[in-house]
């Protein structure tokens, strides 16, 4: 049985999207079979994963929709070494569509509950809000994973993603937990990054992931080459954090078993 993770936080900007495709990619590398999901209008994952989300013929979109399932919607990224179901613009059309529909929330998890058998991760990229498509991805999840990044207003902005999931947790989908808290585009020189992830820890303690993601141009760089940074420059240090980060994940989720 495959386990289902939500990469989100309705900051924008804070790094979801190359948390998702990365781990993804590293996650390949160590030999897992992989489901990544794109969950946002933007399409970022999907041209991220060297896939055109111009030319898709079906995406998320159609599999909410019901009109069409994943095994027909997905397609193979070779270079990256997972599978996409990828998402464009067509998909900020679904939250008004799926508005009257009978357990609107619950679409994504169906339509996974048909593949789950194909893979040992999926990982679902969530835009940044707290809508019903991000809805419809924490129903179908075991899991959220918050990248953050360690600035001031950090801890403050996590309350509202943290009482979404624990409403979510009660009403909607009793498995559903904070994996963890990834810090990302983190600086050791900076004195309040430091700090701010010592409050974190402090807070949160086990739920923040020994793994640190540093601010690395070649990440940033790699999206324009529609790949992740883990097979776009493998021996980048930002890519080398997100293979460990991904090794930390097959060890957490032999802990959940
Ligand atoms: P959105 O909320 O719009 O979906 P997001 O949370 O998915 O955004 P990303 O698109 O992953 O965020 O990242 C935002 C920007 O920061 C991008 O330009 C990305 O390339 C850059 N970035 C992400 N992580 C790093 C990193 N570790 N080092 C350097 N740049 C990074
Ligand atoms: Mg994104």
């Amino acid at each position: 049985m495959a386990r289902i993770f939500c990469i989100a936080n309705q900051k924008g900007g804070v790094g979801k999207t190359t948390t998702t495709v990365n781990l993804a990619a590293g996650l390949a590398k160590v030999g897992q079979r992989v489901l990544m999901i794109d969950l946002d209008p933007q399409g970022n994952a999907t041209m991220g994963s060297g896939v055109d989300k111009r030319k898709l013929e079906y995406t998320i979109y159609d599999v909410l929709l019901e009109s069409a399932g994943i095994a027909e919607a997905r397609v193979r990224s070779e270079k990256c070494g997972y599978d996409v179901l990828g998402a464009n613009r067509e998909l900020a059309g679904a939250e008004v569509e799926l508005v009257d529909v009978e357990r609107r929330e619950k679409r994504l998890k169906q339509a996974i509950a048909a593949v789950d058998a194909e893979y040992d991760f999926v990982l679902v990229d969530c835009p940044p809000s707290l809508s019903l498509l991000t809805l419809n991805g924490l129903c179908a999840a075991h899991g959220v994973i918050v990248p953050m990044q360690c600035e001031y207003f950090a801890l403050e902005g996590l309350s509202d993603l943290v009482n979404t999931i624990k409403q979510v947790h009660a009403n909607l989908n009793k498995d559903l937990q904070i994996i963890g808290l990834l810090r990302v585009m983190f600086d050791p020189r900076i004195t309040l990054q430091q700090q701010v992830s010592e409050q974190l820890k402090a807070h949160f303690g086990e739920k923040v992931f020994n793994t640190v993601i540093p601010r690395n141009v070649r990440l940033a760089e790699a999206p324009s080459y529609g790949l992740p940074g883990v097979v776009f420059d493998p021996a980048a240090r930002g890519s080398q954090a997100f293979v460990e980060f991904a090794k930390e994940m097959v060890d957490r989720i032999s802990d959940m078993r």
